[in-house]
């Protein structure tokens, strides 16, 4: 399948229950070009790899399968920047096992927030994400992608500035497997306004100098619930919240995100009807 404007690489996230093939099953009744999965819970330390019949079925059905690319996101519990040694050593050992299961799976991004200070030194911190992340990278041989994602700064999670993510990219060795995950909702929480197209524009041309374009390699798609710079993570539907459609407008017509994944993280029940609404808004605003 050939990704155009019209065909975009569009989807949301996945629920793995049942096996991780039912992720591919959902995305592809309502139309994905793309997904995003948790491997494992995403509220535990998961070190279990995914069993080979299991690995066997979502290969098989990924090659058929209208869905292009498959993102992954890490367990929420990981902290590579605490400044406890004993989460540090839990948080290198999950995102190990979360590279593992990329690659048992061929999936080529896994998503993780940079880590929290705990009220330490916010540049140390950044320091202990970059140097534990090298430490992960170093000890992993697959092809699996650590994309960073940009957060909403709420309580003491770092990521909240571009200037953070690239501090980290930075000082990590070797950088070659290391992107970025943008996320809207999460840039306007943090005081990035980028409503108007002039306001859009300028945003982007400051990611490009501090970060660089050319490591964003997904794109979270969520309206904000709470407004640009209150610091607070609220996911809405698309033009229900804060952000509003001309935001959304200008991603989706923009030329120079049609290869990148546009993944919703919107509210939603068992049923997928909130990913049809939103997956339809979003198809409905490109021009
Ligand atoms: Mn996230
Ligand atoms: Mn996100
Ligand atoms: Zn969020």
């Amino acid at each position: 399948m050939k990704i155009t404007k019209k065909t975009p690489l569009l989807g949301a996230h996945m629920s793995i229950s049942g096996g991780v093939k039912n992720a591919l099953t959902a995305g592809e009744s309502v139309g994905c070009t793309a997904i995003q999965i948790f491997t494992a819970n995403n509220r535990q330390w998961s070190l279990k790899p995914i069993q080979n019949e299991a690995v066997e079925e979502f290969i098989k059905q990924k090659k058929l399968s209208p869905i292009q690319i498959v993102v992954s996101h890490g367990s929420y519990l990981i902290n590579l920047g605490s400044p406890n040694k004993a989460v540090i050593e839990k948080s290198i050992r999950a995102l190990e096992a979360e590279l593992m299961r990329c690659n048992q799976l061929c999936i080529p991004y896994t998503v993780i927030h940079p880590g929290a200070s705990l009220k330490t030194d916010e540049t140390e911190c950044l320091n202990r994400i970059a140097k534990n992340i090298s430490l992960v990278l170093k000890n992993n041989t697959g092809k699996c992608m650590i994309l960073l994602e940009n957060t909403a700064g709420q309580g003491s999670n770092l990521g909240y500035k571009f200037e953070h993510l690239a501090h980290i990219r930075k000082n990590i060795s070797p950088k070659d497997r290391v992107g970025i995950c943008f996320d809207t909702c999460h840039a306007f929480a943090a005081g990035y306004d980028f409503r108007t197209p002039e306001n859009y524009k300028a945003m982007w041309k400051k990611f490009d100098e501090i970060i660089g374009l050319n490591h964003l390699k997904a794109l979270h798609i969520n309206d904000s619930k709470k407004e640009c710079g209150s610091r607070v993570d609220r996911h809405e539907h698309i033009g229900k919240g804060l952000i509003g459609i001309v935001a959304f407008h200008q991603i989706m017509n923009d030329s120079k995100f049609l290869n990148i994944p546009k993944i919703l993280e919107t509210p939603k029940e068992k049923d997928l009807h909130d990913d049809i609404k939103n997956l339809a808004m979003l198809k409905k605003l490109i021009k």
